[in-house]
């Protein structure tokens, strides 16, 4: 007679899967109950949905999940997940950032540094991605269907991890990871989308720029106000936007600057 009759013990189909904590992969050492053995009543009496196995697990997920409430095995593996993902977030991040190669180019010390943070970011990485494993439970056999299916695309381009499209977009489009990363988040978890929108930025910035510099080449010249010039250039390009800066400068030369000269003489 078990220990927690209500609870049947998840128990791998196969052997390789045998002390394999089923939420990350490790060595199991503990078992995670579905729901908590203090809910036990709860969901008992509300018939709240919950799955009533006990789960091998390391004890790394056993403490995680101490504070998870919830009785699903679902749940439960999402919210595992989650924790380890937080605790682990600074060498994901260092994971996602960098490679063997670029590791390579840095001086001693700091990539000593980022070695030991990417070595642990790639552990955490296959314990997060860690399917979980066949079982049977109450003599009934349960096939886990939990596959990452996820593809990362850029331009055409297809990639498994979000790492390895990283890597490539950035390089391929020259665009700094973090920046690259950032916009990601920003724009739909579209890496096209992100790209469009740092190139879009760019061209604004590289086109200001461009603006500032010619007005004030253009109103030296000319002895005009700097902002005066800015401000016709400005307007000429809005009532008119396939003129270029040249061009705007032009049509004010010819408009504005010199009739006054002509006027003068
Ligand atoms: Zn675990």
């Amino acid at each position: 007679m078990s220990e927690y009759p209500d609870y049947h013990l998840l128990v791998p189909t196969e052997r390789a899967s045998f002390n394999t904590c089923f939420y990350c992969g490790c060595i199991a050492s503990e078992h995670d109950f579905a729901p908590p053995l203090k809910y036990r009543d709860f969901f008992l009496s509300t018939q709240e949905p919950a799955d009533f196995v006990k789960i091998p697990s390391c004890r790394e997920c056993f403490e995680h999940l101490k504070s998870c409430k919830a009785g699903a095995l679902e749940e439960r593996r999402v919210y595992a997940k989650k924790k380890l993902a937080k605790k682990y977030e600074k060498a994901l991040n260092i994971f996602e950032m960098w490679t063997e190669e670029e590791l390579a180019a840095l001086d001693f010390s700091l990539s000593h540094s980022i070695a030991a943070g990417l070595k642990l970011g790639l552990e955490t990485t296959e314990r997060l991605n860690f399917p979980g494993f066949n079982y049977e439970a109450a003599g009934i056999n349960h096939q886990v269907h939990y596959h990452l299916s996820a593809s990362f695309d850029v331009f055409g381009e297809s990639y498994s991890s979000f790492r390895e499209a990283l890597d490539y977009a950035s390089k391929a489009y020259r665009i700094p990871k973090f920046t690259l990363k950032e916009y990601y988040a920003e724009h739909g978890n579209s890496f096209e989308k992100a790209i469009h929108a740092v190139h879009r930025e760019t061209a604004a910035k590289e086109f200001q720029k461009q603006l500032t510099t010619l007005c004030q080449q253009f109103a030296k010249q000319h002895k005009q106000s700097v902002i005066f010039v800015h401000k016709q250039v400005e307007r000429y390009l809005t009532e008119n936007d396939t003129l270029s800066i040249s061009q705007a400068l032009g049509k004010l030369y010819d408009e504005r600057i010199h009739p006054a000269a002509t006027r003068k003489r």
